[in-house]
């Protein structure tokens, strides 16, 4: 029988081990944010979002919430967004007074939780119905409050020298069209022209790895069946979400990042690109026919 000594010995190192386990868990554990703007907790987007957190807590991240309506998130850029004297009272430019409230400290409260959050996550999915082919004016106020200047983009730290270059972002929304009402042929036009100003103009210019957006087509004319389906693929892909090729762009190295060169795309990439037979992503098209599902799929390597 193992005297008493012993005993407290194995006891000791069983602690160490666990201790040395859970501290090693906390380091590793990744956080995903999921911005989420819907007024119902019934609608088809509030499911989404709940598949959302319930398969990535199930893999062991922490998930943080903000319900933008829940919260009523206040949409609009004004004065109010800082505290203390503003630097021109005369002239109002929102960027300028933003950029530096943020870095002596006085945003409001609102959007300096909102920022931590950002910087925590790995992750952040945005959850929301489409609205005038965009985003909500809820989320596009949290865009517009959050994402400043300096927290998240300055003149040197943008596209792949962006500031959240080592974090993921995909876009996940409901239409009221139909699927083939988003082609190129179809009514709305193509919903990879559509997607460039949201995935090109703030995720991937504040540095994103964009993933590929998750499209719910028309939930509300859906069978029961169906939706039911997109909310099971939904649950599924994101149990690998975290390994998932990011969207592609044009390399910020292919520009000539100064005024006098107007940030347009260098001579001699120009020239390598001549004999492309697609332009290089959806907006950067070179006159050339537009690379397929360029904003809805990554390249297959
Ligand atoms: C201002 C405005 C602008 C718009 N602009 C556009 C636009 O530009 N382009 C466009 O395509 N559309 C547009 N729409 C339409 C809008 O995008 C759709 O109404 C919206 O995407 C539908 O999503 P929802 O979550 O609101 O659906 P809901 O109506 O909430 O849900 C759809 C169905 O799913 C069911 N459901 C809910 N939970 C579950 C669950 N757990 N499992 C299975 N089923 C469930 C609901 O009961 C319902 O029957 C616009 C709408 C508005 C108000």
């Amino acid at each position: 029988m193992a005297d008493f000594k012993t005993l407290l010995q194995e006891a000791s190192e069983r602690y160490e081990s666990a201790c040395r386990i859970s501290g090693s868990e906390r380091q590793t554990q990744k956080t995903a944010l999921i911005v989420y703007a819907h007024q119902s907790p019934a609608s088809f987007n509030a499911a989404a979002r709940d598949v959302a957190v319930e398969a990535l807590t199930k893999q062991g991240y922490k998930v943080l919430v903000s319900d933008l309506y829940a919260m009523n998130f206040k949409a609009s850029a004004t004065a109010d967004d800082i505290k203390g004297d503003l630097k021109n009272p005369e002239h109002f430019v929102y960027n300028n007074e933003m950029m530096a409230a943020w870095q002596e400290g006085r945003l409001s409260d609102d959007i300096a939780e909102e920022q931590h959050k950002v910087e925590q996550a790995e992750l952040v999915i945005f959850q929301f119905p489409l609205y005038w082919f965009s985003i909500p004016a809820i989320m596009k106020g949290w865009v517009d409050r959050v994402l400043i200047q300096g927290f998240a983009f300055t003149m040197q730290k943008m596209y792949d020298n962006g500031v959240f270059k080592d974090k993921k972002a995909m876009l996940s929304f409901t239409t009221g069209g139909t699927e083939s009402m988003y082609q190129a042929d179809g009514i709305h036009g193509d919903i990879n022209v559509l997607l460039w100003p949201l995935q090109n103009g703030f995720l991937r210019f504040c540095g994103f790895q964009v993933l590929a957006p998750q499209i719910f087509w028309c939930p509300a004319y859906a069978p029961q069946v169906a939706r039911n389906e997109m909310l099971d693929s939904w649950r599924e892909r994101l149990h690998g979400v975290f390994a998932e090729k990011p969207l592609s762009f044009a390399p910020t190295e292919y520009f000539d990042m100064s005024f006098q060169g107007g940030f347009r795309l260098r001579p001699e990439v120009k020239e390598k690109c001549a004999s492309l037979t697609h332009g290089i992503t959806t907006a950067h098209h070179l006159g050339k026919p537009l690379p397929p599902d360029n904003q809805t799929k990554a390249k297959e390597s």
